[in-house]
């Protein structure tokens, strides 16, 4: 048990008190996600909202991201995000989306990148009370992917054009020990059917030791992503009553752990809907800060899920759901706050909110997912072991034609993470403004790659003309020619997989 008092948080444990201070630099959790710093924020956030002077301020501080910063942590702070969340503002808002999307462009141009998640168990021995895959489902068929079954969704989801790929876990140290997925990461990587490769396998399993992380490092992955669901502790303990996930600690340390396993890039995510959206953003902004001033890298990834309906789950329990216009905000202010952060939107979310979510800060989305295990080898989708309800259900080739209708290139590019630029080299790489002579050939050249082996006629049309278009916007002329040769190379047939 603990209780709060004043600035400082004691924690019993066993006869011994312990005083948790605010400290973004601590390796506890309860001292870098503080709890009363987060009420002190959100005290001063109130206090301060109505400021429009303030907000203009912090906004001219965060300006400096324009041009992409030599210093990568964070411009502004918590507690400076947090006022420009709490201002109702509408001018103040117009110039967040604005600064948002300028932000987004000076890092990420316009290039999207596209993965698909990959269920191999719904195994579970937790009980979050959100999620379908909890212990006490009776209800929902429980299946784990044989290495037979693994190679032909992988053959499946090649065949519509992922090169990228997220794995999915329940935690259950039975069916799905590391043991397991070790092997599925070595079947994913090894399968090459046609022209089709997945390249990198980002991981989304449930938090474990040092040990572990290290072997997931030796078998090449790529981000180790683990969401936090809620930052405030008393909420987390609720909602995660039994199993090993019900320690919050061992839980919000993880990405602490996994980094000293030696994996580079880790993925931050809050599940919204579970607590108040001003303490999770606050938290999620805390945790960013305590990555960068204990790894000096930031989260390769923020990912923003919203709880959704599932067997067993009704989202209306749950009585902190966000409405659209404050998720596209939360976005647009995670890109200023953290803006060198990849950002990731899934099928969670309908057409139209991803369409915004894009031009706000998103840079990362799914595309022709399916959210149960073995989905991809079935006909129709498979709703009885589905984790979540997928709400844009659109196939890969329709995201990729609706990306470039909105002028978005969509990449599957995987070239950095290929090259040895993870972590802290990524963020050095991004900063230094190389993004137009690395990121955009590469985007192109697997675009070609995705028209010549898998789009549909008039995606490809569609395709084509924008890869000419966008060539023409890479600065340095000697990467440019050879990209074009490349483009060449990958339209005749004559190789594939090239990369700067
Ligand atoms: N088992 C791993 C763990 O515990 O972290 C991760 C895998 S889980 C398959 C991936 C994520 O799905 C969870 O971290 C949670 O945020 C999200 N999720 C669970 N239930 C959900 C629901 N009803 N709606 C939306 N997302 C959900």
């Amino acid at each position: 048990m603990h209780r709060m008092k004043g600035r400082i948080q004691f924690k019993g444990e066993g006869n011994r008190m312990t005083v948790h201070r605010y400290d973004p630099a601590s390796l506890h959790a309860d001292e870098f996600i503080n709890h009363d710093e987060i009420l002190e924020t959100l005290a001063f956030a109130q206090a301060h909202k109505d400021d429009v002077g303030l907000c203009r301020e912090i906004l001219k501080k965060a300006e400096s991201h324009l041009a992409p910063a030599k210093d990568h942590c964070a411009v502004i702070t918590h507690r400076e995000a947090a006022v420009l969340l709490a201002c109702d503002d509408a001018g103040i808002n117009e110039e967040i989306r604005r600064l948002a999307h300028r932000i987004k462009l000076a890092y990420y141009g316009n290039r999207i990148v596209l993965f698909a998640p990959l269920y191999l168990s719904n195994y579970c021995v937790n009980g979050c009370l959100y999620c379908p895959y909890h212990a006490e489902n009776r209800d929902i068929p429980r299946h784990r992917l044989t290495q037979d079954e693994v190679r032909a969704e992988v053959v499946a989801l090649q065949d519509m054009g992922h090169k990228r790929l997220a794995i999915e876990a329940g935690e259950d140290p039975v069916h799905s020990p590391i043991d397991y997925i070790l092997e599925c990461m070595r079947t994913i990587y090894s399968i090459k059917h046609e022209n089709g490769a997945i390249r990198r396998v980002n991981v989304n399993i449930a938090a474990t030791t040092v040990e572990e992380y290290r072997m997931l490092k030796e078998a090449e992955i790529g981000t180790y992503i683990l969401f936090q669901e809620t930052y405030n502790r008393e909420r987390y303990e609720e909602l995660h009553p039994t199993g090993p996930k019900s320690d919050y600690c061992w839980h919000t340390e993880a990405h602490d752990r996994a980094m000293e396993g030696g994996i580079d890039d880790v993925g931050l995510g809050v599940l919204f809907g579970l607590e108040g959206y001003a303490y999770e953003f606050t938290g999620l902004i805390m945790h960013a800060e305590h990555l960068e001033a204990v790894h000096g890298v930031g989260p390769h990834t923020i990912s923003v899920p919203r709880v959704k309906p599932a067997m067993d789950i009704d989202p209306d329990a749950f009585d902190n759901g966000i409405p659209d216009d404050v998720f596209d905000k939360i976005i647009a202010l995670i890109r200023i706050a953290v803006p060198y952060t990849g950002m990731i939107i899934s099928t969670r979310e309908s057409r139209s909110v991803r369409e915004r979510a894009l031009r706000y800060g998103i840079s990362q989305i799914s595309g022709g997912s399916r959210t149960s295990v073995g989905g991809y080898t079935q006909e129709d989708r498979p709703h009885d072991t589905e984790q979540f309800d997928v709400s844009d259900q659109r196939t890969l080739d329709e995201v990729v034609a609706w990306l470039m209708d909105n002028d978005h290139i969509p990449s599957f590019c995987t070239a950095c993470y290929r090259a040895g630029r993870t972590g802290d080299r990524f963020m050095q790489f991004c900063k230094g403004g190389q993004i137009l002579n690395y990121c955009h050939p590469n985007a192109l050249m697997t675009l070609m790659e995705y028209l010549v082996d898998y789009a549909t006629p008039a995606t490809k049309e569609k395709g084509e003309a924008m890869v000419r278009r966008e060539l023409l916007k890479i600065p340095n002329e000697a990467t440019r020619a050879r990209t074009e040769r490349y483009l060449s190379d990958i339209a005749g047939g004559r190789g594939n997989d090239f990369r700067f």
